[in-house]
């Protein structure tokens, strides 16, 4: 993949802690990159430039990190939020779809009204890893009746396959950096 003249410095931001959650895997933490105040703009203002004047009418957001960039983008683009939350936490009708993780299984929600026929999603998350989350969301939106225009993560570990499912499924994805056989 290419990347743009932020990459390194946006990889040098992120920590990396293994085997956490659990044995065996590394995991990418952005909290490292977000309290820096360049990294956390950089990040932002690359979405930002990349999806203005775009047809998006919603940044779908996924819990919880997904919810720190969604939330800056959606309002630099003048469009609505909408999260798509861990089983049991919104308070309205909902609809979920069950998926496995690179560490378990989960299941992911959204208020049942919370997109309208036709609307064009964004999805965005921090990383994308087999792209089960990222799936999820997708066919969430889609069961709402929207489209997604793309999908939008900080990191891509392509070796966990993601990226090719998601696009596979039809969704175009973006990515700001990579971790690959690291
Ligand atoms: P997946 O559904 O396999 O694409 O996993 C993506 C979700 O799990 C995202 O919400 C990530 O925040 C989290 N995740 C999965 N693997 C990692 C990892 N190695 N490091 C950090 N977060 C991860």
């Amino acid at each position: 993949m290419e990347f743009g003249p932020n990459a390194l410095f946006l990889k040098e931001l992120i920590r990396t802690i293994p085997d956490y959650p659990k044995a065996g895997i590394l995991f990418r933490d952005v909290t490292t990159l977000l309290k820096d105040p360049r990294g956390m703009r950089v990040v932002v203002n690359e979405m930002v430039n990349r999806y203005t004047g775009q047809p998006i009418d919603k940044v779908l957001a996924i819990e919880a990190r997904g919810f720190i960039i969604g939330a800056p983008l959606a309002h630099q683009l003048g469009v609505g939020f909408v999260p798509v939350r861990k089983k049991g936490k919104l308070p309205g009708k909902t609809l979920g779809y069950d998926y496995a993780l690179e560490y378990g299984t989960d299941r992911v929600e959204i208020h049942a009204d919370a997109l309208a026929e036709g609307e064009r999603v964004l999805i965005v998350d921090d990383l994308i890893a087999t792209g089960g989350t990222a799936q999820a969301a997708a066919e969430l939106a889609k069961r709402c009746g929207a489209v997604v225009h793309e999908c939008a993560f900080i990191i891509d570990l392509p070796d966990l396959g993601g990226r090719k499912r998601l696009e596979e499924a039809g969704h175009p994805v973006f990515t700001l950096v990579e971790f690959e056989g690291e």
